[in-house]
């Protein structure tokens, strides 16, 4: 004992007349402010009587416990008297000091049921008990409380190995347990409102997981504003609630953003078991907008802490965002249901349109045919005529692609699939194909040898993918061969149409089976096109149950390989023909319109016009002079207004080629090209009075054209005029600004086009005397700087057809001007305003 213990002994009656012992007065001593309670306590009207008279035992296990910095209770004797140290006493709140010394049944009786059990049966079995988190209600701040504690119960043994007490060490975990139950509440809610749904399915989740978290939300009512900026209920949790009208004082927390509390017994009229007085009532917000309120019953056995508060805000604030996010879901699914909408009336117009069409093109191709069969037409008339039935077809042919495409779209493309001897089927269709593929010079390879069983198609679809597979490949493929074969692999019948053509790079291999997806920049034997016909295929082929692919290799060509099961399981019963069918097919009946489409591909463009130039290739006759000079001195102008000239029209569609061709024919001398890579060989070959170019073309577009005429000394004052479908200011702003001089839109009438060619054919004859002019007056200069006497002068003028004036002007300025050849050229784009 050291000295300050000794005097603290000596200072107190009991110890200084002996009657604690030096254990007790020792631990007394060192046991902080329950050590000095324990020995200024006064014992003598105890059972247990003054210290000295405590069992030996007793004093150690109260030495021990008032040693240790471990929350220690030491429950003593059959009433279980309790004995406890510094570090316990909070656990017991206002229990400390009454509880000191008393029977256990007295001071913790509102846990008596619990606690008994658990200590008595260490006081009479022996054996020490352990546990955590184990719950316990405590009336510590004058309410009964949810408690935790981890416990470790242990006899303490006479020395004749009776238990005469229990050493309690234990240690409270109620902050870790409420703190990691909160946070599973938390993260069910994050959980189960990930996906909100509409607001009735929102609150109703909200609402289930704040039922299963009672213990700490014993009731809870959420309010969400409607469409009509109400608030009505949208989920209630708890034993026995029922939904309230929220009280109009607490409409205002939704709209003011700040949190109240509210008496529970003013919303239900009582208190539901389980609550506490109060409720705290939450702002519910939606993307910073006010969208309703959360009202969370507190509960009865939690303290109102900071941390219980932070609790519910954060459940506010889960919800808050479930709300954000389902609004934003709604406006999202209104404008997908608006755009849905969009598209199908589109679709349907699109259906509609195109059926519309149908009526008068076949009112257009019945006459046509009539008259194209009539022995007695004049022969003249025969011409114009096939080209207005070939383009007529065309038309019909688009029509019918969009007409399906819509049907498709809108689900109404219907299959009916009959049983069909397909590689006899295909075979007749890829042989409608064989006089256009022998006018391109193309093999044609057929092998379709009999399948071993009729496969369930649709002909009319079945129709389309070969005809499409095999006019791509037509369109495609400048020399070799197209074949076409169908055998039974693996279950299906398969169709391959395989072509020597100008394939396709890796890059875009994955895309041509998209809608509008077409490859730019190919070779092909026309630009025309959609970029609906593969996209279109897939479809039908899917409606078969079967796959479409295509492997390609560039300039070696590509292999489009479809296959389709045998048999009906993979197709909708009540869509498959009666299966005793007798597998005859129908006749093709679109194959007549992809065949005249083809017609224009695989004929030598406009041999029937004898008096318009063509493209000749490389052999074409070499330029007698480069430049505007060389090309105006060669298109001397007969007498009349009209300026004579040398036209090159640029097309890929050969009847248009053909049809402007010979609009200007009468007028002018007029060659072709069929697109911007033959015309740019054919105008630096050739001096042109006027280019008159298409803009979608292959190889080289318009555009590109344009821009590499202009970039030639030899062509870079041509007149360009451009000939386009795409109608729009913005086309056309496009047009002149890469230098063109005039932008002409198709369709166009036969007199528009004359006058058009006609202002910029003088235009460019005007530009060129301009030029010529300025050169004449700068050779001049020259010529006059070196002159000696007017009579030099005289001549010098004479010589370069200058006016007297002009020569003057010439001898004033020469003394220091210089004119440059190309100074003052007229600027490009100036256009002849007779033309707007
Ligand atoms: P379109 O022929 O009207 O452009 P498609 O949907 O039929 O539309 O074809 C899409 C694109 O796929 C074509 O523009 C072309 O670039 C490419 N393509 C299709 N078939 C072939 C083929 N046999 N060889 C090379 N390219 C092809």
């Amino acid at each position: 004992m050291n000295s300050a213990q000794g005097g603290a002994d000596r200072s107190h009656p009991a110890a200084a007349d002996g009657r604690i012992p030096p254990l007790l007065a020792a631990a007394f001593a060192g046991g902080g402010e329950m050590g000095a309670l324990l020995r200024e306590h006064d014992w003598t009207a105890s059972p247990l009587g003054t210290p000295h008279r405590w069992p030996a035992t007793l004093g150690n296990a109260i030495s021990t416990m008032l040693a240790s910095k471990a929350q220690i209770v030491v429950f003593w004797g059959d009433e279980l008297r309790a004995f406890y140290n510094d570090a316990y006493r909070p656990t017991i709140g206002d229990k400390h000091p009454a509880a000191l010394g008393r029977p256990a049944r007295e001071h913790w009786a509102e846990t008596w049921d619990v606690l008994e059990p658990l200590l008595r049966g260490v006081l009479r079995g022996g054996e020490a008990y352990q546990a955590r988190d184990h719950h316990f209600l405590l009336d510590r701040h004058g309410f009964v409380e949810d408690v935790y504690f981890d416990v470790s119960y242990d006899p303490v043994r006479d020395a004749d190995g009776s238990i005469n007490g229990v050493l309690c060490i234990c240690n409270e975990t109620t902050g870790r347990v409420l703190g990691e139950r909160r946070l599973r509440a938390l993260a069910e809610l994050g959980s189960e409102l990930a996906d909100p749904g509409d607001v009735g399915s929102l609150g109703r989740a909200a609402a289930a997981v704040l039922d299963r978290h009672r213990a700490d939300v014993p009731f809870g009512l959420l309010y969400l504003r409607d469409g009509d900026g109400h608030l009505r209920v949208a989920g209630v949790s708890g034993a026995g609630i029922a939904a309230v009208e929220l009280p109009e004082r607490l409409a205002e927390v939704a709209a003011s953003g700040t949190e109240d509390v509210v008496a529970t017994a003013d919303l239900f009229g009582h208190v539901p078991a389980d609550a506490a007085g109060e409720a705290l009532v939450l702002p519910i917000s939606a993307t910073n907008e006010p969208a309703g309120v959360l009202v969370l019953g507190v509960a009865r056995r939690l303290p109102f802490t900071d941390e219980y508060r932070t609790f519910c805000e954060l459940v506010a604030a889960q919800i808050s965002r479930a709300v954000g996010k389902q609004r934003a879901y709604e406006q999202e699914r209104g404008r997908a249901a608006a755009l849905a909408a969009l598209d199908l009336a589109k679709t349907n117009f699109f259906a509609n349109v195109s059926h519309e069409f149908r009526t008068p093109l076949t009112l257009v191709l019945g006459p046509l045919e009539d008259l194209l069969a009539d022995p007695a037409l004049p022969a003249g008339y025969t011409q114009p005529l096939t080209m207005m039935h070939r383009n007529a077809m065309r038309l019909l042919k688009l029509v019918n692609t969009v007409l399906d495409f819509s049907r498709l779209e809108s689900g109404r493309l219907a299959a009916h699939y009959e049983p069909t001897e397909l590689a006899g089927y295909t075979s007749r269709l890829a042989s409608t194909f064989r006089s256009a593929t022998e006018r391109a010079g193309l093999r044609l390879t057929v092998d379709c040898p009999p399948l071993p069983e009729p496969v369930l198609v649709d002909q009319d679809m079945w129709e389309k993918i070969v005809l499409n597979l095999i006019s791509n490949a037509l369109k495609f493929t400048l020399d070799g061969e197209i074949g076409v074969r169908v055998q039974a692999v693996d279950g299906a019948a398969r169709l391959e149409v395989t072509d020597t053509g100008v394939g396709i790079v890796p890059a875009e291999l994955p895309h041509v089976f998209e809608r509008f997806h077409r490859v730019p920049g190919v070779r092909s034997r026309s630009h025309e096109g959609t970029g609906i016909g593969l996209a279109l295929v897939r479809e039908l082929v899917e409606m078969h149950g079967g796959r479409v692919s295509v492997t390609s290799q560039v300039d070696v060509g590509s292999t489009f390989v479809v296959t389709v099961p045998f048999g009906s399981g993979h197709l909708p019963p009540d869509r498959v023909a009666d299966a005793a069918g007798d597998g005859t097919e129908r006749e093709p009946g679109q194959a007549a319109l992809f065949v005249a489409e083809t017609a224009r591909w695989t004929v030598g463009p406009a041999p029937t016009v004898p008096t318009v130039r063509t493209s000749t290739g490389p052999g074409a006759p070499a330029p007698a002079a480069a430049g505007p000079e060389g090309s105006a001195a060669r298109s001397p102008g007969p007498s009349g207004s009209v300026p004579a000239g040398r036209i090159l029209v640029v097309d890929d569609n050969a009847d248009l080629r053909e049809h402007v061709a010979r609009l200007l024919m009468p007028t002018w001398e007029v060659s072709t090209a069929t697109d911007g890579a033959d015309a740019l060989r054919l105008a630096t070959a050739t001096a042109f009075d006027l280019v008159l170019t298409d803009v979608m073309m292959s190889r080289l577009d318009g555009f590109g054209l344009v821009a590499a005429l202009r970039g030639d000394p030899r062509t870079r004052y041509v007149p360009i005029v451009l000939l386009s479908a795409r109608a729009g200011s913005a086309e056309e702003v496009a047009g002149l600004s890469v230098g063109a001089d005039d932008y002409l839109t198709k369709p166009f009438s036969g007199q528009e086009l004359i006058a058009r060619v006609r202002a910029n054919l003088e235009l460019g004859q005007l530009r060129n005397q301009i030029i010529r002019r300025l050169r004449a007056l700068a050779d001049a200069a020259v010529a006059v700087n070196t002159a000696r006497s007017t009579a030099d002068v005289l001549q010098v003028a004479a010589r370069h057809a200058l006016s007297l004036a002009e020569a003057v002007r010439v001898v004033v300025s020469a003394g220091g001007v210089r004119f440059e050849a190309d100074a003052g050229a007229p600027p490009r784009s100036s256009r002849p305003s007779s033309c707007r």
